[in-house]
């Protein structure tokens, strides 16, 4: 018998949601619904400094407008950190995390006088200078309490991993390359998780096995299944969508106030006229 379908969205409480996310949102129902499978509402709110809980009730509030229902509980990763701090825990276990005590100004200069910086999904790629330093310096400036965020080391990382890593992306299996992300953070200084770690750790947590997503995502799988391979998580399937584009061809985004769905709502639109909106391009 075939597993049961589980597929999630997993909006970020910064803004209004707009087409681009209902876009998203109901072809993981959809995808869901049709196979009898499930479908998970998580809220991506670990940036406390961003995510706003306004915000988190408009996100129910225009999914049930929509017509969306959700399986089990929200879950919200804000509530969440332990579990975050003991997968970070693991890692340091395994002797792949190290702290970075860089600024960013501090990471430029570096930077300017290496002279060229190799760039990754997420920019330019950390130069390693905190990796280098000794275990007593290490030890004294956490002693001296200055703050740290955590990051990979990613030929370590590799090294543990085995290889080659690949995704099933869309029924075809991809070879996938985290190392073009670099020593990437898995905990930065003001919140003690990041994106990458959270969503792994979720998506095993809760038995996604499909992952739909932005295709502006689509790079990040790369890391996320050199992460499951080291935790021993099973990897899910990837379906990375395409992005609605606002009239200006550029994508939609919250930055560039695209029309949000409760916008559309107050215009008068309909849930039904706004699932065909969000139903047709981008795919
Ligand atoms: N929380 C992310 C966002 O709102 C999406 C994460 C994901 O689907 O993997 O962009």
């Amino acid at each position: 018998m075939a597993a049961t379908l589980v597929t999630r969205f997993a909006p970020s409480p910064t803004g209004r949601l707009h087409l681009g996310h209902a876009h998203s949102a109901l072809l993981a129902w959809r995808l869901a619904r049709d196979s009898g499978g499930r479908f998970l509402l998580r809220i991506e709110d670990i940036d406390t400094l961003r995510c706003r809980p306004d915000f988190v009730d408009g996100i129910l509030e225009d999914l049930a407008w929509l017509g969306l229902d959700w399986d089990g509980p929200v879950r919200r990763q804000s509530e969440h950190f332990p579990e975050y701090r003991a997968v970070l825990g693991r890692l340091e276990g395994l002797g792949l995390l190290y702290p970075c005590f860089c600024t960013r100004a501090d990471i430029a200069r570096e930077i300017a006088a290496i002279g060229h910086a190799p760039h990754g999904p997420d920019g330019a790629l950390y130069p390693g200078t905190c990796r280098r330093l000794s275990p007593a310096d290490r030890a004294a400036r956490i002693a001296a309490g200055e703050p740290y965020a955590l990051r990979l080391d990613m030929a370590a990382a590799l090294a543990h991993a085995p290889r080659p890593l690949s995704c099933l992306e869309h029924g075809r299996r991809r070879r996938c390359d985290p190392a073009r992300f670099g020593d990437v953070v898995l905990a930065r200084k003001d919140i003690p998780a990041s994106y990458h770690l959270c969503v792994t750790h979720d998506d095993a947590l809760q038995g996604v096995t499909l992952v739909t997503r932005a295709a502006d995502l689509a790079p990040a799988t790369d890391l996320h299944r050199l992460l499951q391979a080291l935790l021993g998580w099973r990897a899910p399937r990837y379906c990375h969508h395409g992005l609605l584009l606002g009239a200006d061809g550029k994508k939609l985004s919250k930055r560039d106030n695209a029309p949000t769905l409760r916008g559309l709502r107050e215009k008068g639109l309909s849930p039904e006229a706004v699932r065909r909106m969000a139903s047709t391009g981008g795919e």
